[in-house]
């Protein structure tokens, strides 16, 4: 899915310590492919990643302190920007309040006009009135019956009327003569945009004069639903989207092309067939799950923070040349214990938790550590080849440790070498990226 795809675009930041022009362009060239496999409109993930870029060199991104996590935030703006920016509200001003639903056969009209009798009732203590207006099937208007059943809410219907118009304004008489204040329509979609369909739904439209009309839209349809939004509005000139069924495997894309596309706003979506699965659209929340963070962020954070590029260049020279020494695995420990815990850092690398998978390295044992190699001398830091077991006594006693201790580092030193060595095969090569190599 979407989420999954721009997971990749980030992983490109992952493997780097520091963020490059190249690397800015090569991340949002990977969003925007995930936009465009999202069913994205091409257009309008083309603008997106150029707007984003554009604001990226207007930022400087590259010469602040986190450019990779600067770089998200702007994705993530500018993803929210375009969904809509603020949570749009619905309009309940109305006496009654009338409420229009419209959209193609099985979007889920029938169902959100349910959920959102449901949500008025229950969190905005309103007393709302169901209105079948879908006169083709007995069993639309009997669906309609079993959904205001199951919340407690009255349908109003007149199966013997052929004609949508005469029966919403009926309903909205009777609604006005009982005390209801919000009034559903309901109406009939069919299965693809048709003339008959768009000049009923138009009827209805001018005849009620709705507070709201909203357009009911399955969010799997993808680049289509983009199509029968415009079509819809062209007609209607809606006021909102309902996104439905948004809890399956779901193209994220719908959310993303239909606000650009009509400039109406998403105001719910739905995220289940139950009554109670009804979620105001926040859009900032969608643009986080879209872009699924979490790590990603942190981790390019705390890269970018703790590692010295230079320094870590170095070092794989050194490991290269077989040359890395104890006062290279001093400045090393001094690097990881910045970062706090190693393991979880790895942990986030693929492939570069197998490696670690010997390796002890414990908080409390970087003291003795550091004590061990302060009492070496530097030819034994360089050459660690040649401390034999007089030597490592002389090291256990001036560090005041036991020359097990002493033992257990060099064996320590030993595998983390190896590793490192290891590092700059396939595996590890994103750990050693992300030191800065
Ligand atoms: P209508 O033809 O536009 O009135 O669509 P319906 O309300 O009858 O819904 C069509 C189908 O989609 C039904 O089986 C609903 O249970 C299902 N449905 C509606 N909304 C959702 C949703 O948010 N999630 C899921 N999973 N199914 C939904
Ligand atoms: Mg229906």
């Amino acid at each position: 899915n979407l989420s999954d795809k721009l997971d990749k675009a980030f992983h490109i930041l992952k493997g780097h310590g520091k963020i490059t022009e190249v690397n800015v362009a090569e991340t949002l060239k990977e969003v925007r492919r995930a936009l465009l496999d999202a069913d994205v409109n091409f257009k309008i993930a083309k603008d997106f990643t150029t707007k984003v870029k554009e604001k990226a060199i207007g930022q400087d991104v590259l010469t602040t302190l986190q450019p990779g996590q600067l770089l998200v935030k702007l994705v993530k703006d500018e993803l929210t920007e375009l969904m809509g920016g603020d949570v749009a509200g619905i309009n309940l001003s109305g006496n009654p309040t009338v409420i229009l639903m419209s959209g193609l056969q099985g979007s889920g009209k029938t169902t959100f006009s349910g959920k959102l009798a449901n949500y008025l009732l229950t969190k905005k203590n309103k007393k709302p009135l169901l209105v079948a207006c879908d006169i083709y099937r007995p069993a639309a208007i009997q669906q309609l019956y079993v959904v205001g059943d199951s919340i407690g809410v009255e349908v109003y219907s007149e199966p013997e009327n052929k004609n949508p118009v005469e029966i919403a304004q009926n309903a909205i008489k009777h609604a006005k003569a009982n005390g209801f204040n919000v009034v559903i329509v309901d109406t009939a979609g069919r299965l693809a945009v048709d003339e008959v369909m768009m000049k009923e739904i138009a009827e209805v439209h001018k005849a009620i004069q709705p507070q709201e009309t909203l357009f009911v839209v399955d969010a799997m349809t993808g680049q289509d639903a983009v199509n029968t939004a415009k079509a819809f509005n062209d007609i209607l000139n809606f006021d909102g989207v309902i996104l439905t069924k948004l809890d399956g495997d779901t193209r994220g894309g719908a959310a993303i092309s239909i606000k650009s596309v009509v400039n109406k706003p998403i105001k719910f979506v739905g995220t289940g067939e139950k009554m109670d699965a009804i979620d105001v659209f926040y859009p900032i929340r969608m643009a986080e799950r879209i872009l699924g963070m979490g790590d990603v962020v942190s981790l390019v954070e705390r890269a970018q923070e703790q590692f010295d590029e230079e320094e870590a260049r170095k070092i794989q020279k050194k490991i290269a040349k077989n040359e890395f020494g104890f006062d290279d695995f001093l400045s090393q420990i001094q690097q990881v214990k910045k970062m706090g815990n190693m393991k979880d850092l790895v942990g986030m690398i693929p492939g570069a938790s197998k490696a670690m998978k010997d390796v002890e390295i414990e908080d409390d044992a970087f003291k003795h550590i550091e004590a061990i190699i302060h009492s070496m001398t530097p030819k034994e830091r360089s050459k660690p080849v040649i401390i034999d077991v007089k030597r490592k006594a002389r090291i256990a006693k001036g560090s005041g440790t036991k020359i097990e201790q002493v033992n257990q580092l060099m064996k320590q030193f030993d595998q983390m070498s190896k590793m490192m060595k290891m590092m700059q095969g396939p595996g590890g090569k994103n750990l050693m990226k992300m030191m800065g190599g």
